[in-house]
């Protein structure tokens, strides 16, 4: 098979953008395992409905707004979320939902397979909460006390360290109306449709057992991919 040169590649993609400007443009990405894989931490109705309905939802909503306001058009989630002050609030709550439920999915993982911290990672806790244990202690506490609907965060900040951090609503550290600012490479979402079937008003115990199904391999990933 013949390669395009640069120039019709470049004319083929031309071609394609009143296209794209038309398509939904951002979608619902696939669980990485199956809905019951994370049980008993949290349960298969949970999570259908949580990724199916609500994460739907947000990207539903999302491209709605993305038909709305033509400077929206062709840019990635990460640059509307560090320019969402620019836009309108539909955009930062769904923008926001969209992007905190795709990492959200991904750093959990069923038990067997959520492997350890890194060294590098593990090293960079110490640093800055002490010990492992510590930091799950004060994440934990920072994630309990968030009145309302919510987020919590393990974020490295542009010098490199980390930092526990919460938001409100959708809100996310990636945010230029949010402080502090930085990369997730940890959430948790504590709005209540996360743990309210299984859990009711025990937020706490919803946490606890969290810690079970988070996928340390993909948290050290992500940290890696900041240095
Ligand atoms: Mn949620």
């Amino acid at each position: 098979m013949r390669l395009l040169s640069s120039r019709h590649a470049k004319l083929a993609l031309l071609l394609c953008m009143p296209m794209l400007a038309h398509a939904s443009t951002f979608e619902l990405p696939a669980l990485p395992y199956a809905k019951d894989a994370l049980a008993p931490s949290i349960d298969a109705s949970t999570m259908d409905i949580h990724h199916g309905k609500h994460h739907q939802g947000y990207v539903n909503n999302l491209n709605a707004e993305v038909e709305k306001d033509p400077r929206l058009a062709g840019l990635s989630l990460q640059q509307i979320l560090e320019g969402v002050s620019a836009y309108a609030p539909a955009v930062r709550n769904n923008a926001g939902g969209h992007f905190n439920h795709s990492l959200f999915w991904h750093v959990m993982a069923p038990p067997v397979e959520v492997g350890q911290s890194s060294d590098a990672l593990s090293a960079q806790i110490v640093a800055d909460f002490g010990s492992m244990e510590a930091f799950k202690t004060q994440f934990s506490e920072a994630a309990s006390k968030i009145f309302g609907s919510g987020w919590a965060w393990l974020i490295v900040t542009p010098d490199g360290t980390l930092q526990i951090s919460t938001t409100a609503n959708q809100d996310n550290p990636l945010m230029d109306t949010v402080t502090p600012r930085g990369t997730p490479i940890l959430g948790l979402d504590v709005w209540e449709h996360a743990y309210y079937l299984n859990y009711q008003n025990k937020r706490m115990d919803y946490i606890a057992a969290w810690w079970n199904v988070v996928n340390w391999n993909e948290v050290s990933q992500r940290f890696a991919l900041t240095r």
